[in-house]
């Protein structure tokens, strides 16, 4: 149990704390960065919960029961997962409350109300919940709002402040934190994702406790262009033009499919501002105000490719502003009052 769920054993005792005092809640959002096992932990949850031999608070699942059965056949009648569809940007309605056709007769506000198969828990996961737009956050409203006898809902975003308010004033948060670096390159390591050891090292260094971060890493044409990158960004005047221009090419190179290139692109903003944040821990005064300017610049440019924003125009604006937040830098410090 919780194999290779590594670095997040706080949050299962909390668990089994909550278990033990029969204070489950009904809704919990789970916020952390990308690639640390937020819906692996879920799901490791979820079966344990749905196991009928062993008991909730001990949370082994026992492996042999028929749920633990249907659950690693990816079939279990009492679970149910949605997320991000590729091509859309929203979690759209009908995964909530059905298509046109079946409106409040399938969806996952639907399911989870009905009777669960095995008697005693139904739970639901939803993915990517950053992308909850305010009609799906709307359909979902009265299953948080009176939940089901026995429901468990778990959401997973990145953070709390990316959440409708709708949403996670009804939820209780719990924490992921990142891994740390020995145990990003032992779980390379150990999957096989990771050839051998100097490399999940080097990955592991570079990944901000990400397991997801660190396989980008050991993509050498993903190494190569963040390096590029760096050298850009501590170039004393940074070129928006030929920095926009080589962005666009490499993001290009991602694939046909807007969702790779979108991908690309969040990844290399994603190298900003990692850099951007050391730069703010480095330094004080003027050159940590320019950080914080770039470092807005990027969080603003990745809101928009999240929202599916024109990526020329992105990645254009983007470039423009990480050079006005450099020019200023070397603009002397203003002079305090006396
Ligand atoms: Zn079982």
């Amino acid at each position: 149990m919780w194999r290779g769920i590594l670095g997040h054993d706080d949050v299962v005792d909390r668990f089994r704390q909550a278990l033990a005092s029969g204070r489950l809640a009904s809704t919990y959002l789970f916020v952390g960065p990308a690639g640390i096992g937020k819906r692996r932990f879920a799901l490791e949850l979820a079966r344990a919960l749905l196991c009928t031999e062993a008991a909730d608070v001990v949370l082994e699942p026992c492996g042999r029961c028929e749920s633990c059965r249907l659950f690693a056949a990816g079939n279990h009648p009492d679970l149910d997962v949605i997320g991000l569809p590729p091509d859309k940007s929203a979690l759209p309605i009908s995964l909530f409350i059905g298509d046109d056709q079946h409106r409040n007769q399938e969806g996952l506000c639907h399911r989870i109300a009905l009777k669960p198969f095995f008697g005693g828990r139904k739970i639901a996961i939803v993915d990517d919940a950053d992308h909850f737009s305010i009609p799906s956050a709307n359909c979902l409203l009265k299953t948080l709002e009176e939940p089901p006898p026995g429901a468990l809902l778990i959401l997973i975003g990145t953070s709390p402040s990316r959440q409708l308010p709708t949403i996670r004033s009804r939820s209780q948060v719990v924490r992921f934190a990142p891994l740390d670096q020995d145990t990003v390159a032992r779980v390379l390591l150990e999957t096989g994702l990771g050839t051998d050891r100097e490399q999940a090292t080097r990955a592991a260094e570079l990944s901000d406790g990400s397991i997801e971060r660190a396989l980008q890493m050991t993509d050498p044409a993903l190494g190569d262009f963040r390096r590029q990158l760096l050298n850009e960004l501590n170039a004393p005047v940074l070129e928006s033009v030929r920095l926009a221009r080589s962005v666009q090419a490499f993001v290009d190179e991602a694939g046909k499919e807007p969702a790779q290139r979108r991908n690309r692109l969040r990844i290399i903003i994603g190298f900003a501002v990692e850099h951007f944040r050391a730069e703010m821990r480095a330094f004080s005064d003027v050159a940590a105000e320019s950080a914080v300017r770039a470092l807005d610049a990027c969080l603003a440019s990745l809101e928009n490719v999240d929202r599916n924003a024109n990526m020329g125009m992105v990645i254009q604006n983007w470039c423009e502003e990480l050079a006005a937040a450099k020019t200023r830098k070397s603009s002397p410090p203003r002079l305090s009052p006396v």
